[in-house]
């Protein structure tokens, strides 16, 4: 049984007074039983304040981005190790906006989850098709070279998560259905057997991400190879968050 996994994902959203609000909501609201591991992965500003907010909760923080090298003259960016130092459990790789506005790759975002892995970080490695890719039919092709240009069988698999985010269900409020999201799970834990041997790849988390909400939740989490969440608009949200991660909850019993 693979314990659930969701983690919010602020994206560039909220200052210092906001996320201390939106965090203190969250810690009133969420129940410290759960039996969900549960992140929050806020800007690189907010991760040092936010690890204080969280200090003694079951909420765990992540980055949403981080540099390869552990130092170094790359004037904007930040590492790995600052990041853990930070306070940081995870750190999000490879998530679809990266990929299209900054133009990250293959090569680099294997740099990335090698450097983050060695750093100490978990990884939640996120892929996903966008929306010509699925109409043309190449869905299961895109994911396929998305895992085999990152991911190997080198890497401790036991700190890695994959997002299965469709890219046309980001921020969109279409979502996929449960039949769709758990072909692709499927399909994704089908190839982590063949990186990381069959026993491995049952352990994995594999989340769903796109316009997760209360509403559809339950539904997705209920698929058998869905383990959890990433979740973008709703994770700004303390209430809609909490019922996300009670979803998950309830899948798991
Ligand atoms: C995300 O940012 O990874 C995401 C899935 O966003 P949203 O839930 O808003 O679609």
């Amino acid at each position: 049984m693979r314990r659930p996994f969701v983690a919010g994902n602020w994206k560039m959203n909220n200052t210092l007074t906001e996320a201390r609000a939106l965090m203190r909501e969250l810690r009133e609201q969420l129940s410290p039983q759960a039996a969900v591991d549960v992140a929050v992965c806020t800007p690189h500003t907010l991760l040092y304040p936010m690890g204080r907010e969280i200090d003694g909760t079951a909420i765990a923080l992540g980055a949403q981005n981080c540099h390869f090298e552990p130092s170094g003259a790359f004037t904007g960016e930040v590492s790995p190790r600052m990041i853990k130092e930070a306070g940081c459990t995870y750190v999000i790789v490879g998530h679809s906006e990266r990929r299209q506005h900054f133009a990250e790759g293959g090569e680099i975002l294997k740099r990335k989850v090698e450097a983050a892995l060695q750093a100490g970080l978990d990884v939640i490695y996120c892929i996903g098709e966008t929306l010509e890719q699925r109409q043309q039919g190449e869905t299961e092709a895109v994911l396929d070279r998305q895992m085999a240009e990152v991911l190997h069988g080198g890497l401790d698999a036991g700190r890695l998560t994959v997002a299965y985010e469709p890219v046309w269900a980001i921020g969109t409020g279409v979502t996929a259905t449960a039949e769709q999201a758990q072909a692709s799970h499927e399909f994704v834990r089908s190839k982590l057997a063949s990186i990381f041997g069959a026993s491995g790849a049952a352990k994995m988390r594999i989340q769903y991400g796109g316009s997760v909400k209360p509403g559809n939740a339950a539904e997705l989490m209920a698929c058998p190879d869905v383990d959890g969440a990433l979740v973008g608009g709703a994770s700004l949200v303390a209430g809609d968050f909490v019922a996300i991660i009670a979803a998950a909850a309830a899948a798991s019993r």
